[in-house]
């Protein structure tokens, strides 16, 4: 098995300025990543990239990855899903979902963040079968079908607005006792088509195959009600991917990264962690590219100076 100084996990934003500056500090690196480009892969639009023109997630995603080839000197590996990673003595182990091993003495881990579920009975099993969790993507399968959005907050409004072009009709769920977007938003999915539930908690998710119901408690008059309809677009905010460094590394309430953000160190010695990951108060592209080079100018000043020591301590003949 060949090891690495460093493997880089994650092809967003973070991980893709980490694999170009690593490149180019001759840093012998491997990235892996499920695929390249980070959650606004799916954005119609995005504007505030600096030093690029307004362009789709998917353009963007392309430039990072015709950028992170034009350096052969970097190892990438993408469509594969990452599944353990521990630290053995000094040398971290990767495992990915194919059974593949990976070594490296430093590890970044710009894994990100993902959709938030809602943990009930039906939703891994439906997952793409009517659970949705992108409406930009997945409105369309909703043509003149019956289709419910989770969550009132901005996420939730904008999924309606997706699927009003198409479904015939939208419930809107809430579990608090209002909405929570904002108001310009709100004034756009004002429609007859579309009926806001407040007070309401998923319970189940039911169907054969497809999705055809869920089933949800009503709060205030404490009820079990139940939906008909073909798909759920689960808006309920964003998580950070740390189960793999669960109790590996120090972690957050929020289970973030924490990181000391000068240098974006973890807790454990040798890891190393950037983007949305992390305990860092913002998520956009352009800090999660920031965190991306700050990280891995630390691990070459790291790399840097462990030699320098190894080469005072050897032995002179
Ligand atoms: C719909 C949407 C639109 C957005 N629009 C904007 C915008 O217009 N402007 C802006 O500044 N920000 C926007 N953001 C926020 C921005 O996308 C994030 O802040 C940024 O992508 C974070 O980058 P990251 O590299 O830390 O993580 P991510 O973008 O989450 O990338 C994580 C990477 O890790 C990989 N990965 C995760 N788990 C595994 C695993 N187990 N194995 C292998 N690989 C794995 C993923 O494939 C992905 O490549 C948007 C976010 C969303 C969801």
């Amino acid at each position: 098995m060949q090891k690495y100084d460093l493997i880089i996990l994650g092809g967003g934003p973070a991980g893709v300025a980490a694999g170009i500056y690593a490149a180019r500090k001759k840093i012998n690196a491997l990235l892996l990543t499920k695929s390249v480009g980070g959650q606004s892969i799916v954005s119609a639009k995005i504007e505030n990239v600096i030093g690029l023109n307004s362009l789709s997630g998917e353009e963007l995603s392309n430039i990072f990855e015709n950028q992170l080839k034009s350096y052969p000197n970097l190892e990438l590996e993408t469509g594969i899903s990452v599944e353990s990673i521990k630290k053995i003595e000094d040398v971290f182990e990767i495992k990915d979902s194919s059974g593949n091993s990976y070594q490296a003495n430093y590890v970044l881990n710009a894994m990100g963040s993902g959709y938030r579920k809602l943990g009930v009975p039906g939703e891994k099993e439906f997952g793409g079968e009517g659970v949705f969790y992108c409406s930009t993507c997945d409105a369309p399968l909703m043509k003149n079908k019956i289709a419910a959005v989770i969550g009132g907050g901005n996420s939730g409004f904008n999924a309606v607005i997706d699927l009003l072009p198409y479904a015939s009709e939208i419930y809107l769920l809430e579990a608090a006792g209002q909405l929570r977007g904002d108001p310009i938003l709100q004034d756009k999915i004002k429609n007859e088509r579309v009926r806001v539930i407040l007070n309401a908690k998923v319970l189940e998710i039911s169907g054969s195959g497809l999705v055809n119901g869920l089933k949800y408690l009503d709060l205030a008059a404490n009820e079990e009600k139940f939906l008909n309809l073909s798909g759920i677009f689960v808006e309920i905010g964003y998580e950070p991917n740390t189960e793999l460094v669960n109790g590996m590394v120090n972690l957050n309430e929020k289970r973030q990264i924490i990181v000391d953000h000068k240098t974006m160190r973890t807790s454990i010695d040798g890891m190393w962690a950037a983007g949305d990951i992390t305990d860092g108060l913002y998520n956009q592209i352009n800090t999660a590219i920031g965190d991306g080079i700050k990280a891995i100018l630390n691990i070459y000043d790291t790399i840097k100076s462990r030699s320098e020591k190894d080469k005072i301590l050897e032995p002179i003949n």
